[in-house]
């Protein structure tokens, strides 16, 4: 077998191709209706009031501070367990980054150490003016906890479900917003859906909506009754805020709407997938993802935790004799807090040791659509022989 079998990939079809080339022979490429059409139908399908298309969900990470005012002074804090961008957006506001640990059994962020973060910040007056709760590989943060808290301590809630559209939690779709100010997707090829590099953003919020459309394109307005000054005539347009060219293009949107059509059928084959993966793997030294009953994941990643103490590998060779193998194994997610860049700004190793646990003994094994039950096969033959 030469193929790899990647962690990951996309599934194009012939429609999905056509929706891209037919914005390609109309008037507008970018900047037309296609992309509040995309906005539209995410909104609908999640049962959220607004929803506003951005070139990545970096960037709509980045939106959903400014929106919710984060700037020098204020605090935001998320799971280490995450992509560096779930951090990052908080730093490029000037504000200032912590983490709460993971649960063990979810690897999303512990909700009881959450609790006693904000009990003893409270005391310092040093509370977080949001929480970035991170639906981990597509299974959902219990939500209604973390939304409990902030009417306690009045934190702003941002949903990073960059893994997790499609997905439920409770009998709300991730993405309603119910539990939170603000919800992120990202359209990565990786992801469930894509549209080559994309993002979006949903809302309740009318104010809140109209503060990222206008951040999304420059801080500029066209509209009247939002202008500072009187107009100059038909050309006019005014900034009052300093925004960014985060927009996203027609022909992302375009590959968006299409590829939408499969969301439902894409979760479907993963979970299909996932519990295929449950029942071939389950007598090996291995632990295999554990599901809440409030959730139901979109099964973004799929995540083995090796049981090192009945091993005598290190995961580093078994990690690597998976690889050698074709078989496209990743990691999800070294902590955030120990990289180089956070190091310089006072984290260290051993801050947050269950996340750090996790680290050692994670692998994402691969989980996508268009994979097989003979694909299955072979990565269990393969793993069995490489941790004996
Ligand atoms: C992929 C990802 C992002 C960033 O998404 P982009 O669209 O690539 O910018 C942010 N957070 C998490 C948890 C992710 O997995």
């Amino acid at each position: 077998m030469n193929r790899l079998i990647s962690y990951g990939k996309q599934s194009i079809s012939d429609k999905d191709i056509e929706a891209v080339a037919n914005v390609l022979k109309s008037d507008f490429i970018t900047q037309g209706p296609v992309v509040p059409q995309f906005e539209k139908t995410i909104a609908d399908y999640c049962g959220a009031n607004y929803a506003v298309a951005v070139c990545n969900a970096t960037s709509a990470l980045h939106l959903a501070c400014r929106a919710l005012n984060i700037g020098p002074g204020d605090r935001v804090w998320t799971s280490p367990n995450t992509f560096v961008a779930s951090a990052n957006c908080v730093l490029y506001c000037g504000a200032s980054i912590d983490f709460v640990d993971i649960d063990p059994k979810s690897y999303n962020i512990s909700v009881e150490q959450l609790r006693q973060k904000l009990e003893i910040a409270d005391k310092n007056n040093q509370l977080p003016k949001a929480i970035i709760a991170v639906h981990f590989s597509g299974q959902s943060c219990d939500m209604k906890a973390i939304k409990s808290l902030s009417e306690q301590y009045h934190f702003f809630i941002i949903e990073d479900a960059a893994h997790a559209i499609g997905a439920r939690y409770l009998t709300d779709k991730v993405g309603s917003c119910v539990y939170s100010d603000i919800t992120v997707f990202s359209f990565h090829p990786v992801k469930i859906i894509t549209t080559g590099e994309g993002g979006m953003l949903l809302t309740n919020k009318v104010e809140l909506f109209e503060k990222i459309k206008c951040l999304r394109n420059h801080g500029i307005t066209r509209e009247q009754n939002e202008m500072t000054q009187s107009s100059h005539g038909e050309w006019y347009y005014e900034q009052n805020e300093l925004g960014y060219n985060y927009r996203m293009t027609d022909m992302q949107a375009a590959l968006g709407l299409s590829q939408f059509e499969r969301l439902d059928e894409f979760v479907k084959k993963r979970r299909e997938l996932a519990q295929v993966y449950q029942q071939t793997l389950k007598e090996l030294p291995i632990c295999l993802p554990w599901q809440s009953e409030r959730s139901q994941s979109s099964w973004h990643l799929y995540v083995i935790c090796l049981e090192l103490d009945r091993l005598k590998s290190s995961k580093k060779t078994i990690f690597s004799q998976l690889r050698q193998q074709g078989i496209g194994v990743n990691l999800h997610y070294i902590p955030v807090h120990t990289q180089p860049y956070y190091q310089k700004l006072g984290f260290k190793w051993g801050d947050y040791p269950n996340s750090e646990a996790y680290y050692e003994r994670a692998i994402t094994i691969p989980l996508f659509p268009e994979m097989t039950i003979q694909d299955i096969d072979y990565i269990k033959k393969i793993l069995t022989q490489a941790i004996q």
